[in-house]
């Protein structure tokens, strides 16, 4: 159920509905728009009497919701979410792509300067690295855990990047949600619906990557869990679902940019490294993502690969990260958006800047 406001509603009116909605034992979302705003109502078990609502001063209408994800979709809530950070002039879900780039795995502070240095001057805002990595063999580099997130903290602190690193279970997001400005819910746990919900009432944005056989629908719904805690600022990930090709790790799904766009409000991304798995592939298909539509690129970047401790085949050399933002920047031009590194003037990089030792 929604209970659309008119545009003129004063906040009190707004006050009342959530008052109500909450004195009959369920949730209200006050979602506002650029027009108007609309409430979103979850935990009742069926419909509610509409009438409810009707008389109470600034509502204009209640609808019902049909589909199974609500607050995701764009009938609670027309305009694009923009996800927009304190003291930093990065979005997500703006007319400017976000770009996310890093290695897959925090391994050393040496690794992760080197290579934060480079993606910061090529002109990302984000910073990825796992400090918890949910990998296929318990035998493989399982994260440096939270000195991993100590030594992002230091970049946050020494670059200005915003700094995106995943959650895997209840004790790492707790950290996480400390020492990150996103919390990152991997592939595999996309119906971890517990860490879903333990997300939802963290007060950082969450980047939620699609499963690897999810569908359209499973997806949202995995950002419906997040959502109905209360967190509104999630950001959806295509990563690359599994199919029975095997000349890529994923197959990269760019069709579902758009078909999300079309049902939700949330901002989409896209990961050409995981969705292919190949480095030479990752080019090619981060172009794609950004004619298809994605609001931004999660890149996995690495200054020395052929060592990396996870994912070192798919994850681009500094010089290539620093050519596909070239290209980027073009392809992004010709649909009408930018892609803006953080301003030169808060950058302090160069001679006088600390030395990494
Ligand atoms: C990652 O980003 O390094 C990662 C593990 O991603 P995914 O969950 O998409 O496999
Ligand atoms: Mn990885």
């Amino acid at each position: 159920m929604l209970v659309v406001m008119r545009s003129q509603a004063t906040e009190e009116d707004i006050r009342a509905v959530c008052r109500k909605i909450e004195a009959l034992g369920f949730r209200a979302h006050p979602m506002p728009g650029a027009q108007r705003t609309a409430i979103g109502i979850t935990g009742n078990p069926g419909a509610i009497e509409t009438g409810t609502f009707d008389d109470m001063a600034g509502v204009q209408e209640v609808i019902r919701v049909s589909k199974p994800y609500k607050l995701v979709s764009r009938d609670v809530k027309p305009d694009n979410t923009v996800i927009t950070f304190h003291g930093s002039s990065a979005a997500i879900g703006g007319p400017s792509l976000a770009i996310i780039a890093g290695p897959c795995a925090i391994e050393s502070r040496e690794q992760v300067f080197a290579i934060a240095e480079r993606v910061v001057r090529a002109g990302a805002q984000l910073f990825r690295g796992g400090a918890y990595k949910p990998r296929t063999s318990p035998y493989s580099f399982q994260g440096l855990g939270e000195e991993g997130l100590r030594i992002l903290a230091e970049v946050r602190e020494r670059f200005g990047l915003l700094i995106v690193t995943e959650a895997v279970d209840y004790e790492s997001l707790t950290l996480v949600e400390r020492y990150a400005d996103v919390i990152q819910i991997g592939a595999r746990n996309m119906q971890n619906f517990s860490l879903l919900k333990q997300a939802g009432r963290a007060r950082k944005p969450v980047l939620l990557k699609r499963g690897i056989s999810a569908t359209l629908e499973e997806f949202l719904m995995a950002a419906e869990y997040v959502m109905s805690e209360g967190n509104y600022n999630v950001v959806l990930c295509e990563r690359g679902v599994r199919t029975f090709v095997d000349h890529t790790r994923n197959t990269l799904d760019l069709s579902v940019i758009p078909a999300v766009q079309r049902v939700s409000h949330l901002p989409i991304i896209a990961d050409p490294s995981h969705g292919t798995g190949k480095r030479e592939k990752v080019t090619p298909l981060a172009r794609a993502c950004v004619a298809a539509g994605a609001d931004g690129l999660i890149i996995e970047v690495h200054n020395d690969p052929d060592r990396a401790l996870s994912d070192g085949m798919q994850s681009l050399f500094p010089d290539q990260f620093d050519a596909l933002m070239g290209e980027v920047k073009q392809i992004a031009a010709v649909l009408g958006r930018t892609v803006e590194g953080i301003p030169r003037s808060e950058l302090s990089l160069g001679a006088s800047s600390r030395s990494v030792s």
